[in-house]
């Protein structure tokens, strides 16, 4: 008897500008909720060496063609159709990447409101193709010898390689920055989740915004892609600490010196002022802040809060209050209207943040969760890649602490106490450098103390009391106008921030000569 249940749809790969399928064995993505397979994708015996000279020859000139704000309106196009699909999206993102319908928007409202963000930079921008980088300067005897930096298009292609956990979002704010700056990209999204990226590609491809080789996506493992890269290529990743490793010793981006930018793992923590009293905004906003960033997609956020600090005085007071804000929780399948948070993304997600929960647990107390199975609503028995919310509490801790060590990427954190400002700067900056942390507070001497402690550990700090109650944005926000990326174990990468984040597909020159020629050629700081 035929099977009723349909056959899991092939994710193709864009390439030189059509739809193509790889040969040989197909990787399966499941259904995180069921375990059934939902997609296959293939990159074996695609054609990569030409798919990367048809990106260079044909999308490069074709972007560089344009002025900012031409490239601007692209971004606006691929945003709209972002926004037209959304929908369908929700569906992709509970099916394959196992989010709850929230967690499905915040990928897909965060991908087109940064494409927007990028599409009305690159309308102020103007009729300009190329950027000014500071004032310029008299270099010689007289005004008219004079040097200025100006920035310009790399002539390459930029590779953007994805991690599960985003990939609306991912796709698309790689892609914003790179297309306003003039550079085509490939796109790889990370193959576990790859369906929701598959289905913008088409809309985008279809919408028929894009000029001629500027966008292209690859739907599968990555395979020898990174072998035809040269000199003036850029590659920026996000994902593991561990791929990141494996491609800073990439033979070819390191015999061409080709620009990695590295988005990794990061052991973001929020940190409670001894000032914050029992019903006051500022405890409020911190345990909402926290329970949302443990539990929203199902803690697979680089941005999540791993570790919570509270004063020695108040551990037990605040254990007792985010207990009660996550008991709530209902894990389950996302396509259950009552469920609250999800599956992780993958079976091996599960096996590391089962295995992960079980390292911190031997060290610390379990205050909630674990990592035993869980019975999750509108899920068979046993199916299903579901994990409890999970509290730890290590109640001595030491900066060489595991809590200070691993990201279990998951809904997992550990709360631990601090005695002063001091010791709370000591564990945060123990983490080894983060994408995020977080300080409430509305003590101006603590704030200040615990900023400029942990500030040369971090990408991005956010500071919450009383004065901005109702007003604050999630720590776990990535926010276009700021930089997103951190140093050290973070991964040491800068990406977004308004203008910031084009610094990466564009070559900085300095350029010497007669002022009224280099003005001519690329303008005036100014004008
Ligand atoms: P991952 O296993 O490192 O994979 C990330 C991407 O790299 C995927 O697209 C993967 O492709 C690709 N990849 C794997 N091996 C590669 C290789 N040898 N060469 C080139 N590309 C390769 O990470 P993940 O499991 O998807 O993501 C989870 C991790 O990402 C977490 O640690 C999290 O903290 C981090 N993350 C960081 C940020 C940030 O902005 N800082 C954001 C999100 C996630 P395949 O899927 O085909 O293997």
């Amino acid at each position: 008897m035929a099977s009723l249940r349909p056959m899991p749809i092939t994710l193709r790969s864009y390439l030189s500008g059509r739809w193509q399928a790889g040969s040989g064995k197909a990787i399966p993505l499941f259904n995180p909720a069921t375990e059934e397979v939902a997609a296959e994708a293939s990159t074996e015996k695609l054609d990569l060496q030409a798919a990367v000279t048809f990106a260079r020859e044909k999308g490069g000139p074709a972007l560089r063609a344009l002025s900012f704000a031409q490239r601007g309106e692209i971004l606006k196009a691929l945003a709209k159709r972002i926004n037209d699909s959304r929908e369908e999206l929700i569906g992709l993102g509970q099916v394959n990447a196992g989010n709850t319908r929230s967690d499905a928007k915040f990928d897909i409202d965060g991908a087109s409101a940064t494409l927007m963000f990028y599409a009305e930079l690159g309308a102020k921008l103007g009729e300009q193709r190329t950027l000014l980088d500071g004032e310029g300067a008299p270099i010689g005897r007289s005004a008219r010898l004079y040097g200025q930096h100006v920035l310009v298009p790399r002539q390459g292609v930029a590779i953007h390689i994805n991690a599960f956990n985003f990939p609306a979002w991912g796709t698309a704010e790689k892609l914003a920055v790179s297309l306003l700056c003039g550079v085509p990209a490939i796109s790889k999204p990370a193959t576990a989740t790859a369906w929701m990226a598959h289905r913008i590609a088409e809309v985008w491809v279809e919408s028929g915004a894009l000029p001629e080789g500027a966008f292209s996506m690859l739907c599968g493992s990555v395979g020898g892609l990174l072998s035809h890269l040269r000199g003036q290529d850029v590659v920026a990743f996000t994902g593991s600490g561990e791929t990141a490793q494996r491609l800073r010793r990439d033979e070819t981006l390191c015999a061409y010196n080709i620009p990695l930018n590295v988005e990794a793992d990061s052991l973001n923590a929020a940190v409670l002022g001894p000032d914050a009293q029992t019903g006051s905004d500022t405890l409020n906003l911190f345990l909402t802040d926290v329970a949302k960033e443990m539990i929203q997609k199902t803690g697979q956020k680089c941005t999540a809060i791993r570790r919570i600090f509270a004063p020695l005085e108040r551990l037990d007071e605040v254990r007792e209050m985010l207990l009660e804000r996550l008991a709530d929780v209902r894990v389950g399948n996302p396509t259950e209207e009552k469920t609250t948070m999800g599956p992780l993304a993958t079976a091996d997600q599960l096996r590391d943040v089962r295995g992960g929960i079980d390292k911190l647990a031997a060290k610390s107390e379990l205050a909630l969760g674990g990592s035993k199975p869980v019975q999750a609503l509108g899920a068979a028995e046993g199916k299903g890649y579901f994990v409890s919310p999970t509290l730890l509490v290590q109640k001595q801790p030491q900066a060489s602490d595991l809590a200070n060590q691993l990201e279990v990427f998951g809904p997992v954190a550990t709360l631990m106490p601090y005695r002063d400002s001091a010791q709370a700067v000591a564990l945060i900056a123990a983490g080894g450098g983060g994408l995020v942390s977080s300080v409430y507070s509305d003590d101006r001497s603590f704030v200040r103390d615990a900023i400029q402690g942990i500030a040369p550990f971090h990408g991005r700090l956010t500071v919450a009391g009383e004065k901005l109650a109702g007003q604050t944005v999630p720590p776990g926000t990535v926010l276009p106008q700021l930089l997103h990326g951190g140093p050290g174990r973070a991964g040491g990468g800068q990406e977004l921030g308004g203008m910031r984040g084009m610094q990466l597909y564009l070559q900085r020159v300095a350029l010497q000569g007669e002022r009224a020629l280099i003005e001519q050629l690329f303008g005036s700081p100014r004008a």
